[in-house]
């Protein structure tokens, strides 16, 4: 690439260049904003043709229909602030929690809150279900009592304070080594494959701790949510982002010289320069389109990992569910393909019109490579039918259905990436200035992690492009001096 000689200015205003439009990219060009730069000289270029990445909410006969992320967490301190900046107000999701698994060609209910019959059922499936052992329980008693003792620390805001859990181990040799593996069967594999679309030997050792507590094991946290669902939040992030971001325009390159970086390529062969750019896409995208970088930081990003998953929403006149649960789940072994089915109906009772419910089925892993390579007639003909073998209630013909396939879908987190990354982000910045990377592989793998990084990458950011500015006018300064002697001495 050839762009122009950097000319430094002393009024020049600084070009940052935000790759990707997903939820830490949008977050990065906010804060850019927010902090007053003038929108001309922020860029972000997405690559599809709608932005929110994997926040995605569309909206369609009413319903607000989530692609991707679907809950925030009370304890997402980045995601609650943006929130607020942007006017929209979050509601404590609900204190009564359930869902039923499957188990021996029956489901089985689990309750947290809820009335006396559910709190029985519950007492029913931890004592009868075929999957539920009495040293399994205990086995989650002593989880819970460890995870208790590091809780403060399994922060998805702040995770440096849990690197030291961040082993090589897998959470599938974490459970063998500290003998958990009965919980893991009963429980904690089939909480994987929901919360992380993964299985335990795919995810470290510490993102699995950290999940287990956030969304399972502590009883006492509670997510919170706009009434009308997290495509609130990534309507009104679009919004506030849109007079910036360009669509269809993938980049194909970021460009780095001599340690610092000077603009991008887009895949159509525009150059761009830049004093800083964010790259917000994947970690493996990121390794793609800066070639330039040092191999150890490649190793880095190469070494992120993600599970795949087939997300498939379905508009419907009346719950398929069982009354009060929000999920059935499948533990791996089941005679199906599908990993779990939710009632965002129940959750968020804005998502849908009164009287309808938005239900999705999650497919993941190898299950959901195998439905990508059908198209999503056929991959929504496949789930209804699965879905009916279980839920008598489904109809054939539902109101509409639309299919979301991640093939990146949610960073696994592999046993020490956290460390490794974390380590990384010194060493980049001394071997590309300039260079920043956002991104829910950044910190612990969450929608509050993507918009955290996003915002920290935005001030870094503008930090390092003021710091260009600087040097620029010391520069400007100088030569202006030079050349100001240099006329004296030619002067006759
Ligand atoms: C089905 C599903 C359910 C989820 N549920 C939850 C949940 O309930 N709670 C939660 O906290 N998290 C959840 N997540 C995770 C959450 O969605 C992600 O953590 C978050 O949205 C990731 O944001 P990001 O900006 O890091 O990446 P992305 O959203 O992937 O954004 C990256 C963007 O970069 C663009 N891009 C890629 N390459 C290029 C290029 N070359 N040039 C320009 N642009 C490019 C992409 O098109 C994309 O828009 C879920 C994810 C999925 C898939």
């Amino acid at each position: 690439m050839t762009l122009p000689e950097a000319t430094p200015n002393a009024n020049r205003v600084p070009r940052i260049v935000v790759v990707g439009a997903g939820a830490a990219g949008l977050a990065a060009a906010w804060a850019l904003a927010v902090r007053g730069r003038d929108d001309n000289r922020i860029r972000v270029l997405e690559a599809s043709d709608r932005i929110g990445g994997r926040m995605f909410c569309e909206e369609t006969e009413g319903f607000h229909v989530y692609g991707g992320a679907s809950v925030i967490h009370e304890s997402f301190a980045s995601t609650r602030e943006l929130a607020r900046g942007l006017d929209v107000e979050l509601r404590p999701g609900p204190r009564k929690k359930g869902g039923q698994s499957y188990a021996g060609g029956r489901f089985w209910g689990a309750y947290v809150g809820g009335s006396l019959k559910q709190t029985l059922a519950t007492l029913q499936t931890m004592l009868f279900s075929p999957r539920y052992t009495l040293a399994g329980n205990w086995e989650l008693l002593r989880l819970f009592a460890m995870l208790r003792e590091r809780s403060k620390d399994l922060d998805f805001e702040d995770h440096t304070r849990m690197l030291d859990l961040d082993t090589p181990e897998s959470f599938a040799e974490f459970a063998r080594a500290n003998s958990f593996s009965r919980y893991l069967r009963q429980a904690g594999e089939l909480d994987l494959n929901c919360f992380a679309a993964g299985s335990s030997d795919q995810v470290g050792a510490a993102y699995g701790m950290a999940l287990l507590w956030l969304w399972t094991i502590n009883p006492a946290t509670r997510t919170c949510l706009p009434r009308q669902g997290i495509g609130a939040l990534a309507k009104a992030l679009g919004d506030a982002c849109a007079g910036f971001v360009r669509t269809s325009m993938p980049v194909e390159r970021i460009v780095l010289e001599d340690g610092a970086v000077r603009g991008v390529v887009t895949a159509s062969g525009e150059e761009i320069e830049a004093d800083a750019v964010i790259c917000a896409t994947t970690a493996s995208t990121a390794a793609r389109i800066v070639p330039e970088l040092p191999a150890e930081i490649r190793a880095v990003l190469e070494g992120v990992r993600y599970s795949a998953c087939c997300n498939v929403a379905f508009g419907l006149d009346s719950n398929i569910l069982a009354e009060g649960s929000h999920a059935g789940l499948f533990p791996p072994g089941s005679p199906t393909f599908l990993t779990m089915v939710t009632n965002l109906g129940a959750t968020t009772p804005d998502a849908a019109p009164p009287d309808k419910t938005l239900v999705h089925a999650l497919v993941i892993g190898e299950q959901a490579k195998a439905l990508f390579a059908v198209d999503d007639d056929e991959i929504a003909r496949r789930v209804i039918e699965e879905l009916r073998r279980f839920f008598p209630a489904m109809p054939e013909r539902p109101l509409f259905a639309r299919v979301y396939r991640w093939p990146e879908a949610l960073c696994l987190a592999p046993g020490g990436m956290l460390r490794a990354v974390h380590d990384m982000r010194p060493r980049l910045s001394n071997c590309a200035r300039g260079l920043f990377l956002a991104g829910h592989y950044t910190g612990l793998p969450s929608l509050n992690a993507a918009i955290k990084s996003g915002v920290e990458a935005a001030r870094e950011s503008l930090s390092h492009a003021s710091g260009s500015e600087a040097q620029g006018r010391r520069v400007d300064s100088r030569r202006r001096a030079h050349a100001a002697a240099r006329n004296h001495a030619l002067e006759p």
